[in-house]
């Protein structure tokens, strides 16, 4: 069994066959999945998603690229959000330099809004981090000295560096089908370092498709090419890889209740 968590299941990309991805999922032996949240005007819809779906929860959070729209987003508005149920984790949030839609001035304390928010719930903060590891280091670093937080770097292809400074601070690390891409040696080479109990498998759909359906629309069943590539670096049976990164999941979204994991 598997769990994929890192979806994007509200955009248009999904908007005519919902159901047969998730009943693909299902078969697949992907038994749950986390719903994030891009940008509050999404909120809703993914909300929506959540509730309707035992085993789909879902977070709570502004992407780095909206950041600019967000420029006064509070801690508050964050937490208030955070308490609908289904509602597991804040983010996706974090700073991102390599498209730069936002700069990074507006960027900064949107990203900020979301730790003292993740701090104050007490919620796993959902980071995404790309061509910024010294801003993210930085901010990850000084709010963790002020007060621990549950942290996830998603979709992990920053340095070494970053990924060291991470797992110090106690956070988990998700990998996407970017694992299975022939140029990710960087990549795989990070897997490699992060502890089995550290590590958690997403699709980050509809992107990011991995190998065999590389350029294809990527979906939630996809996930178990990312685990099986996962399994092979860390020389561990698909099957352990399932079972490890289904409980580091459990272990890190504390209000996410196992019981609603769909039969598989
Ligand atoms: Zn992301």
């Amino acid at each position: 069994m598997l769990i994929d968590s890192h979806v994007n299941l509200h955009g248009e990309k999904y908007e005519e066959d919902l159901p047969e991805v998730l009943q693909r999922a299902r078969e697949a032996g992907v038994g749950a999945m986390l719903a994030i949240s891009d940008r509050l005007s999404s909120q809703a819809a993914i909300q929506a998603i959540s509730n309707k779906h035992d085993n789909i929860w879902h977070s709570v959070g502004v992407h780095p690229h909206h950041a600019k729209d967000y420029s006064d987003l509070t801690a508050a508005q964050l937490i208030e959000l955070a308490e609908q149920s289904g509602a597991i984790g804040i983010g996706e949030c974090g700073l991102d330099l390599y498209y730069e839609y936002s700069e990074l001035k507006d960027q900064q304390p949107v990203f900020q809004a979301h730790i003292e928010a993740a701090q104050t719930t007490q919620l796993p903060l959902i980071i995404h981090t790309r061509r910024a590891d010294e801003y993210t280091q930085a901010m990850l670093t000084e709010a963790s000295a002020a007060q621990p937080l549950p942290l996830l770097m998603h979709c992990y292809t920053s340095g070494k560096v970053l990924a060291e400074k991470a797992l110090e601070l106690g956070a988990y690390v998700s990998f996407s089908g970017i694992l299975t891409f022939k140029k990710a040696d960087d990549v795989r080479e990070i897997a490699q370092m992060v502890p089995l109990e550290r590590l958690l498998v997403e699709t980050d759909c509809p992107y990011l498709a991995p190998v065999p359906h590389r350029g294809r629309r990527c979906e939630p069943a996809h996930v178990v090419h990312v685990a099986e590539k996962l399994a092979e670096i860390k020389g561990v049976s698909p099957e352990e890889m399932g079972q490890v990164t289904t409980d580091n999941f459990f272990r890190l979204f504390t209000r996410a209740d196992r019981a609603q994991v769909a039969a598989i």
